[in-house]
């Protein structure tokens, strides 16, 4: 039995049903206009560790995470560096996915842009005034909350005692102030697109519910993203699904903050930590496994100090591992590891065992009891690819000018310069890799234990 928390239900719910063998999901993705801090990758990391779990188990995992490639956001950004809006997406766009690639997260199914479904878009806010549950006014159309049965499902808040969002300018022609737009009306000098309402943009909430709903039906398993979607993003979501009698999510996921100094990490407050700097100084399996070991619902402090920490916990199984030949998997230690990431996906209940193999396995190895120790480290192998964090999952990017040296060092070995291809390897190696001259060419692989990591930003 698989269960996850639920926050609609507030309770942790069975996931899966008996007999289940397909299971569809839908994440909330980035808008694209700045790099993915690390609340964005501990988001990403929680997904893809769920996802390779079902999948693992057997279930046939549909994942869906859509792209918002225009928003005000954008716009303000393309305006500030004389640029179109579509660069600046694309340019971002193309961050985001290198960082998740080295952070070990497993590209969606698919990858709705907002921008390629505008029309969709425009026929369900279309069916939304059909069935009166919308209205227009000067600068747009808006939701009328008072038409949705159950508004505040899953917020947990009375009616009227929900509050706008801080980001909503208050229109004084609108019926009621938690209405939100749908579509917004906009200047056509402004990026926008034609709709019978006048030229402008569709409302976020009604890009995800519009793309959630034609690309993995009406119904549909787990709806997730950050606990900051659950009001007033998704609550919209839901709140439009609900007055076209779509059934919508069956259940809802949320991720918890990550913090720093105790506050939560977001672009709004300023205190963000550059994801892609991280994994560049800590590697994507150290920054992986920080997200990993936590319990997902709580918040997470991630500093320079907490991610070094990791990276020991990191080196003492990756040493583990290399103390001796891999052996016979045990399973039922392998199946408790398992158990525990069903119920709720517990992580941590699931690396303290991971843990302690490490731990008995090392004292097997010093008393020279090599098959029970390379049992333990099958079983811990075993642990790791299940959830993505093998040693043969740490995805080596390699930078454009590590590759340009070396290249050039093979060049200068070539014509005998020695001196410029020590020069060069030690350029190489400043910046973290591990150069070794084999047969078939230079091989790199991060080198772990003297990785740059001293100098992460930081406010303490
Ligand atoms: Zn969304």
């Amino acid at each position: 039995m698989t269960t996850l928390y639920d926050t609609m239900t507030g309770s942790v719910t069975q996931l899966i049903n008996p007999g289940q063998e397909a299971f569809s999901l839908y994440v909330c993705g980035p808008t694209v206009q700045d790099r993915p801090h690390l609340g964005h990758g501990r988001i990403m990391a929680t997904y893809d560790l769920l996802r390779r779990h079902l999948r693992n188990k057997g279930l046939a995992v549909n994942l869906v995470m859509n792209v918002t490639d225009v928003d005000d956001k954008i716009i303000s950004r393309a305006q500030a560096e004389a640029t179109t809006y579509q660069a600046i997406a694309h340019h971002y766009e193309a961050i985001w996915w290198e960082t998740m690639d080295r952070l070990g997260i497993e590209r969606p199914d698919a990858t709705p842009h907002a921008t390629e479904w505008v029309q969709g878009m425009i026929e369900f806010i279309q069916e939304l005034l059909d069935v009166g549950a919308a209205y227009v006014i000067d600068d747009g159309v808006y939701l009328r909350i008072a038409s949705v049965p159950h508004y505040g499902l899953l917020t947990k808040q009375d009616f009227d005692q929900l509050q706008p969002g801080n980001r909503v300018e208050v229109n004084p022609l609108k019926e009621s102030p938690l209405d939100f737009a749908i579509w917004k009306r906009t200047d056509s000098t402004e990026p926008g697109f034609d709709a019978p309402w006048g030229f402008g943009r569709p409302g976020w909430h009604t890009e995800c519910v519009t793309m959630s709903i034609a690309l993995l039906g009406r119904s549909f398993d787990l709806h997730g993203g950050g606990m900051d979607l659950i009001f007033p993003h998704h609550e919209n979501e839901l709140a439009q699904a609900q007055v076209l009698g779509v059934p919508f999510a069956r259940h809802w996921a949320h991720v918890g903050f990550v913090e720093m100094n105790g506050e939560k990490m977001s672009k709004s407050i300023g205190n963000t930590l550059d994801l892609t700097d991280a994994i560049t100084q800590f590697g994507g399996r150290a920054v992986r496994l920080a997200y990993l070991r936590a319990y997902y619902r709580s918040p997470l402090e991630l500093s320079p100090a907490v991610l070094n920490d990791t990276l020991a916990s990191l080196d003492r199984i990756d040493n583990f591992l290399d103390r001796g030949e891999s052996g016979d998997v045990n399973t039922d230690t392998l199946a408790t590891f398992i158990e525990s990431l069903d119920n709720d996906l517990d992580t941590p209940t699931a690396f303290s065992i991971l843990f302690e193999q490490v731990r008995e396995g090392n004292i097997d190895f010093d008393r020279q009891h090599l098959k029970e120790g390379g049992d333990k480290i099958a079983t811990v192998h075993a642990m790791l690819s299940w959830i993505g964090l093998a040693p043969s999952d740490d995805a080596l990017v390699i930078p454009g000018e590590i590759s340009d040296a070396v290249k050039a060092r093979e060049q200068a070995k070539r014509d005998r310069d020695y001196t410029k291809a020590d020069q060069l390897r030690m350029l190489i190696e400043a910046s973290g890799f591990v150069v070794s001259d084999t047969k078939d060419g230079t091989q790199l692989r991060r080198d772990r234990r003297n990785s740059p990591r001293a100098s992460m930003n930081s406010d303490d």
